[in-house]
């Protein structure tokens, strides 16, 4: 079935080595693509019924122990190309990591790019949940995509395309993100506004742990990580899950924890802090796969 592939195959990989929380089961196949050309030729030969799930740097992702059924596709490391196109505008592929993205704008006088230096992603990944921080957010900056759908074909589509909201974009179905065109401000820009931000995420969050960043999104007008601590479950562990003490809204996971701890430690925060405060809180970060296997 892939007799030109050029890429690495890898069966019943472990995502636990792929993403940020360092949990997850195996994927059944789990693709890296050599390159663009090589991707399209992969995804044109995988049969019909294949469930294909993409994979950046695995820092929004709660992958389940069972693991996923299907063809993982990853991208960082293979879709790297950042490059400044004129005076405003930049084009990154989508395996690029958010931080090269926003040391490239830095370098070549484009501002308001900073905020990509703390979100610990590909861009891929920043364009599927419309990642930002500090006032800024990734679709306030697209003017077009490339994409590649099911069966390997490519095209260009315009940002109109896409309805996007705070940590979600919606679009065309059955299509992934290959690479954007963005736009930035020319100007003095940012080494020191980026050296600032690393610094005020050190000092507020638990940054070099094994985390997902804030599990949970901020109900209108509140702070996720305020009413978690005030219903007293900073510190709190459920096998190798715990609620970090520096952050409230992070979960951090220890050695030999399992993505079931992690799930179980979700739903008793959404239980306490319903129960004390009367507020729903809703996760963001994306769960994939399946319990068992
Ligand atoms: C310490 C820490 C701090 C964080 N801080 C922030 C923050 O301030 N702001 C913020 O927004 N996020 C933050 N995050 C979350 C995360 O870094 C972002 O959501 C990031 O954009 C995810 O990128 P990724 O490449 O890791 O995506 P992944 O976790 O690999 O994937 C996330 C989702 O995107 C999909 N996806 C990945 N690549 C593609 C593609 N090319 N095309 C289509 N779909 C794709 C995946 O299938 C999955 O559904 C933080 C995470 C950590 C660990």
């Amino acid at each position: 079935m892939m007799a030109e592939m050029r890429g690495e195959l890898l069966l019943d990989e472990p995502l636990a080595r792929h993403t940020s929380w360092r949990v997850g089961g195996p994927a059944d196949r789990y693709y890296k693509p050599a390159d663009l050309d090589d991707l399209a030729a992969f995804l044109a030969t995988l049969p019909e019924n294949e469930p294909v799930m993409w994979l950046g740097l695995g820092s929004y992702l709660l992958v389940r122990d069972g693991g996923i059924r299907g063809t993982v596709v990853a991208t960082h490391g293979v879709l790297k190309r950042v490059e400044r196109l004129d005076d405003e505008r930049v084009y990154a592929e989508s395996g690029v990591p958010c931080a090269k993205l926003a040391r490239s704008c830095a370098r070549w006088g484009l501002r308001s790019g900073e905020f990509f230096a703390g979100i610990p992603g590909t861009v891929g990944g920043a364009l599927a949940m419309n990642a930002g921080a500090f006032g800024g957010e990734t679709w306030a900056h697209v003017l077009a995509v490339d994409v590649i759908d099911r069966h390997g074909r490519r095209r260009c589509r315009p940002r109109e395309d896409y309805a996007v909201g705070y940590r979600s974009v919606e679009g065309p179905a059955g299509e992934w993100f290959l690479g954007a065109e963005l736009r930035f401000e020319p100007g003095d820009a940012g080494q020191e506004e980026i050296r600032e931000i690393l610094a005020r995420r050190k000092a507020t969050q638990p940054i070099g742990l094994p985390s997902c960043g804030s599990v949970f999104r901020n109900p209108p007008g509140d702070h996720a990580a305020r009413l978690i601590e005030s219903a007293g479950l900073k510190g709190l562990e459920l096998g190798g899950a715990r609620v970090s003490d520096k952050h409230a809204n992070f979960i951090i996971s220890r050695r030999g924890a399992t993505a079931s701890d992690i799930e179980r430690l979700i739903r008793h925060v959404q239980a306490t802090v319903k129960a004390v405060h009367g507020v729903e809180l809703v996760p963001e970060v994306r769960v994939a796969g399946e319990a068992d296997r």
